[in-house]
């Protein structure tokens, strides 16, 4: 089999052999919540933080101490807040957003900053940095978990495996907070089964845009519920949540299959998904030394004991050439992307710009729209750690009604996962997102959503074109919640 350019996430370190150290860029950004380019020095109000309330926390207000929170993931947008709420309990944070919205403070709340467009910056605003909110309580005899809105989902499965449980759904990477993909959806290989992570919530607490500290679930202030899952920070700050466990496998055998064409890939997609057989599914697609690409379904069955029977799994999927397959214990499976993120930590392409882009595609779309992308796309058009994924999500799993994805049985999760490292090959960063908002318009077209996570410019029109009929309801619940419309201006969903 034709190794490639070893593109895939798990062999994205292979391609960076010899490759350029990047260094921390501040590159000038399309400001998505003021509709312009960002410049770097952005404004801070100054001044808006005198007479605070007495804080179990700390308010930091040096520049030194802002200056990790003026960036995120993406590398793009730039802006400096006026203060960071260190929080030392649920008080704090209900204290200050009581204090800034009269005043018309932005607040945004932030996980890990792995948003990739400014999302979770704010110009002079307050920033509330979520980890010190990271307490994990597991409860194994109900099967749930309670945490900090601020912990890691690699904190929570180290808790949850010494009970033999786990979340049922973990993103690719897991060095991310619960609140912050709690905001955004939460989707990976077995999202296909469980749905989203936001499909997966017992119970939140949140502190909403007037201070007040709620619980909600689906029986109890479920409309707040409903706005917070997915919901972007627009109507309050997740405190904490209660998650769901299941049994936990103890060992995982990956199979990587390859396609040769994206229509080929698809249709074992389909094929597995219906049926069920892996536990965890994706699928990406590799450029091949010389040009161009070779397509791969990534398929998972977790086992104890006795390993899967490997023939009755891929023996009727018609690949090329010879089956890759690996066998991980469980936890080194769901944080396998580990040791590519310190291999790029360590020669600095991690802290290189990302002008990510990731859409939902009808299934009736996909094969047409992702074929055309990917004849025209190039190594320069994601740079050389870039990665593309494709993989597909049956829609009746996915519950959270501000998780928005195509009207189709089945969606198609298509990650263009850009990085323009500089002094490469890889086109700028402006050109990357000029190439998103393209791609995203031609999705938009065919009835297509995005996965708010990435870099994509959008327009007011987009957002409701994106939230369609669940438009009104997110709308009502901000007005209603957040009535000051302090909350999470870097979307730029309500500006
Ligand atoms: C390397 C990498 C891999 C990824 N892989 C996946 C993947 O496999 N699947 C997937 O679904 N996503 C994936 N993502 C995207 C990721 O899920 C989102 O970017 C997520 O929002 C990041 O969490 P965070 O803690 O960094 O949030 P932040 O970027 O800090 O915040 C995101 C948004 O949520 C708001 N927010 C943060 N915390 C809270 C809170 N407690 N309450 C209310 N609002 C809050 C912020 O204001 C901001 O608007 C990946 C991202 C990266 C960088």
């Amino acid at each position: 089999m034709d190794a490639g350019a070893g593109l895939s996430r798990r062999g994205f370190v292979r391609a960076l052999g010899g490759a350029t150290v990047g260094a921390g860029v501040l590159v000038t950004g399309f400001d998505n919540a003021t509709r312009a380019w960002a410049s770097d020095a952005a404004s801070s109000s100054g001044g808006g933080f005198d007479h605070v309330p007495h804080l179990d926390g700390r308010l930091l207000l040096d520049s030194a101490d802002l200056a990790p929170f003026e960036d995120d993931f993406g590398h793009i947008v730039h802006r400096v807040p006026g203060a960071v709420l260190e929080p030392g309990s649920v008080r704090d944070i209900a204290a200050m957003i009581e204090f800034c919205g009269p005043r018309r403070i932005a607040v945004a709340p932030r996980g890990q900053g792995h948003q990739t467009f400014g999302q979770a910056q704010v110009s002079g605003g307050l920033v509330i940095d979520m980890s010190p909110l990271s307490s994990i309580t597991v409860d194994p005899a109900a099967r749930t978990a309670t945490v900090g809105a601020g912990a890691l989902w690699s904190a929570l499965l180290t808790a949850s495996l010494a009970h033999g449980l786990t979340p049922p759904v973990f993103t690719d990477y897991i060095e991310l907070s619960i609140g912050g993909t709690l905001s955004a959806g939460g989707l990976g290989g077995t999202t296909q089964h469980f749905g989203a992570q936001v499909d997966n919530v017992v119970e939140l607490e949140v502190v909403t845009g007037t201070g007040e500290v709620v619980l909600a679930s689906p029986s109890r202030r479920a409309d707040l519920f409903h706005a917070a899952l997915a919901g972007l920070g627009q109507v309050g700050v997740i405190t904490r949540a209660t998650l769901p466990l299941i049994p936990a496998p103890t060992s995982a055998r990956q199979y990587t299959l390859t396609f040769p064409s994206v229509s080929a890939l698809a249709a074992a997609q389909r094929k597995v998904v219906r049926d069920g057989r892996f536990n965890w599914l994706e699928g990406a697609a590799n450029a091949v030394t010389g040009g161009g690409w070779q397509f791969v379904l990534e398929g998972t069955a977790y086992y104890d004991g006795t390993p899967p029977n490997d023939h009755a799994l891929i023996g009727d999927l018609g690949y090329e050439g010879t089956a890759q397959i690996q066998d991980f214990s469980y936890p080194d499976f769901v944080d396998d992307l580990a040791p590519a993120v310190a291999f790029l930590k360590s020669t600095g392409e991690w802290f290189d710009p990302h002008p990510w882009l990731n859409i939902f595609l009808p299934d009736a779309a996909t094969d047409a729209y992702v074929t055309a992308v990917m004849d025209k796309l190039t190594l320069a058009d994601i740079g050389a750690s870039g990665v593309v994924l494709l993989y597909p999500v049956p829609t009746c799993k996915l519950h959270a009604p501000l998780l928005r994805t195509p009207d189709s049985e089945l969606t198609f999760l298509f990650a263009v996962l850009r990085t323009a490292a500089p002094d490469t090959d890889a086109l700028p960063t402006a050109t990357m997102l000029e190439g998103n908002r393209a791609l995203y318009l031609a999705a938009q077209a065919l009835g297509g959503t995005q996965y708010p996570v990435g870099s994509i410019p959008m327009t007011s029109h987009d957002w409701r074109i994106q939230y369609g009929d669940a438009w009104q309801f997110f709308s009502a619940a901000k007005h209603r919640y957040d009535p000051h419309g302090i909350l999470a201006p870097g979307q730029g969903i309500f500006s």
